[in-house]
């Protein structure tokens, strides 16, 4: 197996060029994985680990630039208050020693439907910057996933940084799994809210063949919220509108029924996490702290 070590971005986009077929390496906490079960053997290794620029992040014309090689410990650490619904569903990722290593660049290599960092990626309406020899470009999130495991990424393409806005407002996430930690998601769910804009934004995670959003429910939620004037009012949201609404999301998914669960057991446990994730949005501080929130809450 040929290794390749670049110490610079530009070396590593030189060596992806001449060496597509070359498998990139962050973490390893998935790479590592399909080597040791023999699930394939790459022909070579572009290990990314001595690539400064990755490890880093910053502001990029009002967006968070992360670098694809930000672990999520990191990202719990130092982004936390920038991005709340991409740190809880970090801080459910793994082991310490999984989240000390795995990154969300890594996540999104791999682009699995499972993927906790992609439903809050998706509620944020993220981009993800790809860059080769050619240049890089900027796709947003919602053109990111093609297929289960798959991307639109091209070969002689690797994955830079991601973008967000900083929260314009509350964000969750949950996640149902078969126990509390090291385990992948059977499904899960990410929310967040933009006051400002008058915006709901949903993530649907392993209820379908890529990581989904759910359109229809966004768009019935803001309605009521419009409608009943509860941006402005900050009052609560009926039982009936919430029901409504996870319904909506259990409608949007596509799961299947294999070893983690089935799909009508999917379907029911999104419709609970998606009313959850919008009642302890709607009531969470942060809420109030906006500027369009009332005056005292
Ligand atoms: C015990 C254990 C528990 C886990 N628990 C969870 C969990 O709870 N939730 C979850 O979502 N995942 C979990 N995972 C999976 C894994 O930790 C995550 O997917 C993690 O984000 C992968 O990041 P990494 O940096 O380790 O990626 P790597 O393994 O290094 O790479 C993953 C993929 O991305 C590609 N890649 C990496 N960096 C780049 C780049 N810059 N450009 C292009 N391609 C790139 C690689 O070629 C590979 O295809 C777990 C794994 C293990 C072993």
């Amino acid at each position: 197996m040929e290794f390749f070590q670049p110490s610079s971005w530009a070396e590593a986009l030189e060596i992806k060029a001449a060496h597509p077929d070359a498998t990139p390496i962050a973490g390893g906490t998935d790479v590592m994985v399909e080597i040791n079960l023999d699930h394939g053997r790459p022909s070579s290794i572009l290990d990314l680990t001595r690539v400064r620029e990755l490890t880093e992040w910053g502001m990029d014309d009002g967006m968070l630039r992360v670098g694809a090689g930000v672990t999520y410990a990191r990202l719990i650490d130092e982004l936390g208050d920038r991005m709340p619904g991409l740190a809880m569903a970090s801080r459910t990722v793994g082991s310490p020693q999984i989240r000390n290593r795995g990154t969300v660049g890594g996540n999104l290599g791999t682009a699995s439907p499972a993927g906790d960092a992609h439903p809050p990626l998706l509620a944020s309406d993220a981009l993800v910057e790809l860059a080769s020899t050619s240049g890089s470009r900027r796709v947003s999130i919602h053109d990111f996933f093609t297929g289960p495991k798959r991307s639109a990424m091209r070969k002689d393409e690797l994955i830079a940084a991601f973008l967000v806005e900083p929260a314009r407002g509350a964000q969750q996430f949950s996640k149902v799994g078969t126990r509390n930690a090291m385990v992948i998601a059977v499904c899960s769910f990410a929310l967040a809210l933009d006051p400002a804009r008058r915006r709901v934004r949903t993530g649907i995670g392993s209820a379908g063949p890529t990581p989904l959003r759910a359109s229809e429910a966004e768009r019935f939620i803001e309605g009521v919220l419009e409608e009943e004037n509860l941006w402005d009012r900050w009052t609560e949201v009926s039982e009936s509108a919430l029901k409504r609404f996870g319904e909506l999301v259990a409608i949007a998914s596509r799961p299947i029924d294999d070893v983690r669960g089935t799909a009508a057991y999917r379907r029911h446990a999104l419709a609970v996490l998606a009313r959850r994730c919008f009642a302890w949005a709607w009531s969470s501080p942060f809420m109030g702290r906006w500027p369009a929130g009332p005056e005292g809450l």
